[in-house]
């Protein structure tokens, strides 16, 4: 059996999708941060976004509230 492949939260099925649902929440609101609803562990997550001149994202760096669950800077 191979070994257990250890990987951050975010990059997991569910982290993925959180995180695409923070930014898609912060970006609606064009916002450059905030705080909003992680879908992974229902807590909130701290996003901060830097925009393009067209309006896409540049930058986005987030953090949740809760330990150990999804984290990102790209
Ligand atoms: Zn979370």
């Amino acid at each position: 059996m191979p070994a257990a492949e250890i990987r951050p939260f975010v990059l997991t099925q569910v982290g993925l999708r959180a995180k695409a649902n923070v930014i898609n929440a912060a970006v609606r609101q064009r916002r450059t941060g905030g705080s909003y609803r992680c879908t992974a562990c229902k807590g909130r997550c701290e996003v901060t976004i830097t925009y393009t001149t067209r309006g896409t994202v540049k930058h986005s760096r987030g953090q949740c509230s809760t330990r150990g669950c999804i984290a990102w800077e790209e």
